[in-house]
Order: structure tokens, then sequence, then C-alpha cells
């Protein structure tokens, strides 16, 4: 497919490199200028772009970031303490969703880790099976990222249906199931409906046909095993499950800690040997790297190593309550709405709100942003798509008041643009 080259990152600039340095104080300047135009992701008016939980741990973040950010994992041997930090993180993880070992790495996000899922699965399959025409299942709901795996691995994407339910829809699986097919996947939950795909009978479906599958818990790994704790009835997702053979979950999503970290685990050291790289004839002996990328930045991984152990399974378990409650609060907000819903029946951060009767979601989206207020607009089923952090807690009142006028302007539009109509 050609892509356009004209617009998007790193596009829509005609900055020189500045013949002389500039000073810290200009530079500060033209910072703060060009963050003028910037949602208020401190304030809490974004969700599910920033995951802000409190003070204390965000100076836990920088502390660790500030340590580590100019070292690179590239050079285990001159930074022992980056491998271990990795390694570390590896194993808090793999004890958190109930893997057999510790086995696998921190990636630089949910996007990188589902590339390494395909990866495994396409390698595996050809040196096991003798595949070479991959083909990789995901419900039409599954990120993105599935699709970009695709592209830069050369294997076949299918897209499968979904409930009325927004679920992956499990005889639509079935049926396209080939003797290529060499990896399943599933999200826990979906980003665009907040739904949790039915992990444990794709699983079994998976097993039985003798391929890898992998959940996608980048927004459910660091939720559901702190609301399992907490009681509430939500679906095992883990390693418990006998198929699953590799789960990742995004550290800077519900972990909480910064930008540039998922972590990918694996049932067993066969599978991860399929992900590594190595070369062994590299001018200064064997070239090895867990993932896609070369250099990776300490910052990301110690921040993660920090934040984990900053807050520990009861700091987890009180963010995930408030974040549960806030939930709640929106939900029943919502429900007391005329002319909104929620879509389905969100067990997670994720609450999708739609239009019931005539309400135009475009308008009260607009309304929303105008107001301030950053979410996701969708189209299938038209709706706006939030992901609440804890800090949200704080703000979801605010947020309601101005759904509520949103929707009464929008109605109000409605009635003028109709008596408009009449007129004429
Ligand atoms: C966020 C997300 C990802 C990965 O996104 P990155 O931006 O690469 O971290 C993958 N799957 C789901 C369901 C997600 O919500």
């Amino acid at each position: 497919m050609a892509k356009s080259a004209s617009q998007g990152a790193g596009t829509g600039s005609s900055l020189a490199l500045p013949k002389h340095g500039i000073s810290r104080q200009q530079l500060e300047a033209d910072l703060e200028a060009l963050k003028d135009a910037d949602a208020d992701w401190k304030g809490g008016h974004a969700f599910g772009i920033y995951f802000p939980t409190r003070d204390d741990v965000a100076d836990v973040i920088r502390w660790a970031n500030e340590q580590f950010f100019r070292l690179s994992t590239h050079h285990p041997d001159v930074f022992p303490s980056l491998r271990q930090i990795e390694a570390d993180v590896v194993a808090m993880s793999a004890s958190l969703f109930n893997a057999p070992a510790a086995i696998g790495n921190v990636t630089c996000g949910g996007t990188e880790s589902l590339i390494l899922a395909a990866k495994v699965a396409r390698d595996q399959a050809k040196a096991e099976k003798g595949v070479t025409e991959a083909e990789i299942i995901v419900p039409r709901t599954a990120y993105p990222a599935f699709a970009k795996a695709a592209e830069l691995l050369g294997v076949k994407l299918v897209r499968t249906e979904i409930t009325s339910h927004f679920a992956a829809d499990v005889a639509s699986v079935r049926k396209h199931i080939t003797r290529n097919t060499v990896l399943i996947a599933v999200s826990a939950p979906t980003i665009t409906h907040g739904v949790i795909d039915p992990v444990e009978e794709l699983a079994a479906c998976a097993q039985e046909a003798g391929i890898n599958f992998h959940v996608d818990a980048s927004i459910g790994g660091f939720q559901l095993p702190f609301l399992e704790q907490l009681g509430r009835p939500v679906p095992v997702i883990d390693f418990r499950i006998p198929g699953v053979t590799s789960l990742s979950a995004d550290l800077h999503k519900y972990a909480y800690s910064s930008i540039g970290a998922s972590v990918i685990l694996h049932r067993s050291e066969d599978t991860y040997g399929y992900q590594r790289f190595a070369i062994d004839d590299w001018s200064t002996g064997t070239y090895r790297t867990p993932g896609v990328l070369g250099t990776r930045s300490g910052g990301p991984i110690a921040a993660a190593w920090a934040t984990m152990r900053y807050l520990g399974v009861d700091g987890y378990l009180a963010l995930t309550k408030t974040l549960d409650e806030t939930r709640q609060r929106l939900v029943d907000g919502v429900g007391q709405i005329d002319g909104l819903c929620v879509l389905g029946n969100p067990m997670t951060s994720v609450v999708v709100i739609g239009p019931s009767g005539a309400t135009d979601i475009k308008r009260v989206f607009a309304g929303m942003k105008k107001a301030g207020w950053e979410a996701r607009l969708q189209s299938d089923p038209p709706s706006m798509r939030l992901l609440l952090a804890p800090y949200h807690a704080t703000v979801i009142e605010g947020y309601l008041a101005s759904l509520r006028q949103a929707v009464q302007s929008n109605d109000v539009q409605k009635t003028e643009a109709l008596s408009a109509a009449n007129r004429a």
C-alpha cells in the first residue's frame, strides 16, 4: 500500500539546526510556547493518553528515570544493574500472571510486544511444521499493531467477526483456522469496546490445533489480577489457561510507569528462543537482542522496576479500587443522562459512551472537546471511548456535568435546526 508522506510525525517543520546554541532560558520559553496547544493532561482532562495516579508515584518515576535514561541495555557486561532490573520486572510480571517461569523481556511498548508474539509464531511454525505462508488470526477489534506486524513480517492477517456484544466470535475464529494458521491473538480487554475476549475458549481452540495463542493484556494486565483479588467477577486471562503461550501487558498504561515500556512473557524457553535475535560473526563477537530494538534506554525499564516495587500489591489494589469506583460513578452518571448510554458492561477502565435515541454523538464529542475534555471518537458503532486512570476520580463529576451540558446543547441545536427546516 502506498502511503502519503504529506502528513504525520516528523513532518511540518522547516527548522534548521541553529548556527549558535540556544540558551537554556530560551529553550524553556520555546517549549512552554509549544506546549500551549496541548490538552490539560496534568489536570486529568485527557482520557487514555496518559495514566495519572499521584504526585508521589510521578516523583518515583522521575527519580528512577533520571538514574538510567542515559544508560543502554545493550551492554549488560558494563551495566549489569540494568540486566538485573529488567529480569526483576519480568519476574514480578510473571508472578502476577501465573507464568510457570519468568521468561520474557521488557519492550518499548505494546506494539513491539505484539510484533514479537507474531514473529515467534511465524518462526516457530516454520521451523517446527514447515509453514511458509503463515496466517495470524485476530478479531477485527484487535489492536492495529497486529496489522503492522503482519505487514512487517510478511504474514497474512485474518480478521474475524465479533459478536453483538463486541467480543471475539469463537465460531468465526474456528472457521478461519487453516494449516497455515500460526497464531490466534485476543485482547483483554479491547481498546475499542473494553470487552474481554473469550480467552479460555479460544486458547482451547488454539491448543487443540497446535497453534500459538497470545493474550494482548495491554490494558487489562495490571488491572485484572487486582480486580480478581478485590473479588470482582473478572475472567481468568493468564497462564493458568493451558493454551496461552504468550502474554503482554503495558507497563506504561496500568502499571502506571513512564512511556516506553511493556512486558512480553512466554510460557516456555523454546518459544522465547524464536523471539531472540543473535548473530555470531559480528565484529565484536556475538550480537544479541531480545526484541525489535537495538539500543534501549534504561530509563523506562528502571522506572517500571521502581514503580512496581514502590506500589507493591497493596498499592495496585488501592489504585485499582479507585479506578473501579470511578468507572462505576461514570457508568452510573452516564446512565442518568437522557440521550446517552454505556456500551456493553465494562469491567475495566475502558468506558465507551454511545448515543441513545436521536443524540448525535459527534456533536456531543465536539462539545466536550470545546469544554476541554479529550477522549476518542469511534465510528463502529458511533461512540466516545474513555480510558480512565485513578486520578480521574478527582474530575469525574466535572466530566459528567460537562457531558450533561453537551447533550443538552446538542438537543437545543437540533431543535433549532428542525424549526428552521420547518420554517423553510
Ligand atoms: C495500547 C494498546 C496496545 C499497544 O500500544 P502501544 O502504544 O504500542 O503501547 C496494544 N493493544 C491494546 C489493546 C492497547 O490498548
